[in-house]
């Protein structure tokens, strides 16, 4: 897919003061992105529905100037952020419901500062130690503007102990194919059915591409893995898996490391279902209550999930079909 181009950047004036962020300014000019140099973004749609459009086209250039990184169990030992929101528009993103009614996307350009942050996470450390970069965001999706991530795998590849754990649903990988990685860069794709891609990730890279990607990524030997999330029943759901895999295996055939696969049924909390509702009032995801069943979640709320014996169902013919097909493969959990 193309990359995103913003309708609108905000420039927070300390971003001049950074190398990343003279190159991004001169990337956006270039693009003929309209630009306000401000210290906050301001979003005045006549609705939440129309401050929640404009916001995913708008972004901030900044700086994050956070020192001590939050915890990211169970995926990695801590998470950073590069940016902040995405310019995707899936429905069930768990970001919609933690980023307000502007979920605009901060680009932040001190990458050394960052870097040093997590040294300073690395070296409090003997052992190894992890850290995911796509909990509040998804990190391929705009680097583009910046290359920060790159320059992150770069990073991670001469650090002793440090490792990088990537998550996408983007396909703008080519920067990453020829570098030297060491082998401490994960990357997980997020992926699913033509159906469930088509009909919920608005905005996001296509099957194919993802797919292509992998394959990319997988020749450049980087570790790596997939998430199967959100896993939804609908009429041809088991056919459209069963391509998923199948696809996914002949496009790998040459890669010979262990994948791994993590996989998600899907699942929602009331608060979600309304403001789904309220930002994708055609929605063809089922949300009715009737169909699912309540389990109590981690963050201190009840979410619905498929009833057992459909989520028993779901496990056992995904599972089965991924170790059918990838002999070398590890299920790391299905929830
Ligand atoms: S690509 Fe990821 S971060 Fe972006 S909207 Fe979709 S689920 Fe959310």
């Amino acid at each position: 897919m193309k990359n995103f181009i913003p309708d609108k950047a905000f420039i927070d004036p300390r971003v001049l003061n950074y190398d990343v962020g003279k190159i991004a300014i001169n990337h956006l000019t270039e693009l003929n992105v309209p630009i306000e140099k401000s210290r906050r973004v301001v979003i005045e749609g006549k609705s939440p529905l129309e401050n929640y459009s404009k916001s995913k086209k708008t972004i901030y250039l900044t700086v994050n100037k956070q020192k001590k990184l939050r915890p990211c169990k169970p995926s990695a030992d801590y998470q950073f952020s590069l940016s902040s929101s995405c310019p995707g528009h899936c429905e069930y993103c768990y970001l919609q419901t933690t980023q307000g009614e502007k979920p605009f996307m901060k680009v932040f350009v001190n990458i050394d500062e960052i870097l040093d942050v997590i040294s300073d996470h690395i070296d409090k450390n003997s052992d190894i130690t992890t850290f995911e970069c796509g909990s509040i965001t998804d990190p391929v999706a705009l680097e583009h503007l910046t290359g920060n991530l790159k320059k992150c795998i770069e990073f991670f590849s001469k650090s002793k102990n440090g490792r990088l754990r990537v998550i996408t649903k983007y396909n703008n990988v080519d920067s990453f194919l020829n570098i030297d990685h060491n082998n401490h860069t994960k990357f997980r794709f997020s992926i699913n059915t033509r159906y469930v891609i088509n009909n919920f990730e608005h905005s996001t890279s296509s099957f194919e591409e993802r797919i292509i990607a992998s394959k990319k990524i997988a020749s450049s030997n980087y570790p790596l893995g997939f998430i199967i999330a959100p896993i939804i029943i609908y009429d041809n759901w088991k056919e459209e898996y069963k391509e998923l895999i199948l696809r996914l295996k002949e496009e790998l055939k040459d890669y010979s490391e262990p994948i791994t696969f993590e996989l998600i049924q899907h699942r929602f909390t009331r608060t979600a279902k309304d403001l789904i509702l309220t930002r994708f009032p055609k929605t063809k995801l089922d949300l009715n209550e009737e169909n699912r069943q309540l389990k109590w979640g981690p963050y201190g709320k009840f979410k619905y999930v498929y009833p057992k014996e459909k989520s028993s169902e779901i496990k056992e013919y995904i599972s089965k079909l991924i170790y059918d097909n990838f002999k070398n493969s590890t299920i790391e959990y299905f929830t």
